[in-house]
């Protein structure tokens, strides 16, 4: 069985759930391997509707989302999450953009050196965050992309000082994860076929596959999670207001299921890929 004892990751992502639903699998398969996982989530979530049987044991969504999150870390195994307090932004062209205090209107500057200093203070091996057009264009997750690989950049350097003096870090990787387009294309085949609208998909009905599908990212890293497909399971029952837990058994939901196949895919942003081979695990040399 792999080791990774001597490894460390931060994954930096927007929201409590994207830790689970988007690289929980990933997250759950390097932890059961011993290494050391910390999350930095850098909004509380707060945008969008909850239903208030949910909320009756918190004072705020915000202070759902957290307990939500820091039930799921605990199941991943993550050891600390930090949140940076900004605050969701929502959907594009939604009245949640125009906050002061979301994250999407934070300067990106000021967010990459707070990132920045947390690299420096935890020194990971890697780093894994959203792809460059958020997964599916949410603006937080775009926020959150463009602040953390500024951030690797900022940490890595020796001549920029960031608060508290802490000496340059250089981890050895920067991974964007990204949905695998041939096993999308599928299901936009599909989905008018079932009455669906791939346009409007997800819980809310804001993600546009046919949008998502016209850009596409090289994949350098796939991570099979098959075996720790369980504890992703149970990291999802936590975040029970975001419909976690709740596996759609209709035959769009399984086939769904079947073509992810516990797969995360990962593009590779650093160092620049050596070749087109794709690697089974972050730590495999190329
Ligand atoms: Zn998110």
């Amino acid at each position: 069985m792999k080791d990774y004892s001597d490894k460390s990751i931060l994954a930096v992502m927007a929201h409590p759930d994207d830790e689970t639903f988007a690289i929980g699998g990933t997250l759950a398969h390097y932890t059961s391997h011993g290494a050391v996982v910390n999350l930095i989530c850098t909004t509380h979530g707060e945008s969008g509707d909850v239903n208030p049987e949910y909320l009756e044991n918190y004072s705020s969504i915000a202070e759902l989302r957290e307990a939500e999150l820091k039930c799921a870390a605990q199941t991943l195994g993550i050891r600390q999450v930090i949140f940076l307090n900004y605050r969701d932004s929502g959907m594009p062209d939604t009245p949640s953009n125009q906050h002061p205090d979301a994250l999407m209107n934070a300067p990106l500057e000021q967010v990459a050196e707070q990132i920045g200093v947390y690299i420096r203070q935890l020194r990971p091996n890697i780093i894994i965050t959203h792809d460059p057009v958020g997964n599916y264009f949410h603006p937080d997750h775009i926020a959150t992309h463009r602040a953390t690989e500024k951030a690797f950049h900022l940490a890595a350097d020796p001549s920029i000082s960031l608060d508290g003096g802490l000496p340059a870090c250089q981890p050895d990787g920067l991974y964007f994860y990204t949905m695998a387009r041939k096993r999308m294309k599928w299901l936009l085949w599909l989905m008018p076929l079932l009455g669906m609208d791939p346009r409007k998909t997800g819980r809310n009905k804001d993600i546009d596959m046919e949008r998502i599908l016209n850009t596409e990212f090289p994949i350098h890293v796939e991570i099979n999670f098959k075996p720790e497909d369980p504890i992703r399971e149970e990291a999802s029952r936590c975040h029970a207001s975001q419909g976690g837990g709740h596996r759609t058994m209709s035959f769009y939901g399984r086939l769904r299921r079947r073509l992810a196949a516990c797969t995360d895919a990962y593009m590779q942003a650093y160092p620049q890929p050596q070749n087109g081979r794709v690697r089974r695990d972050f730590f495999e040399k190329e």
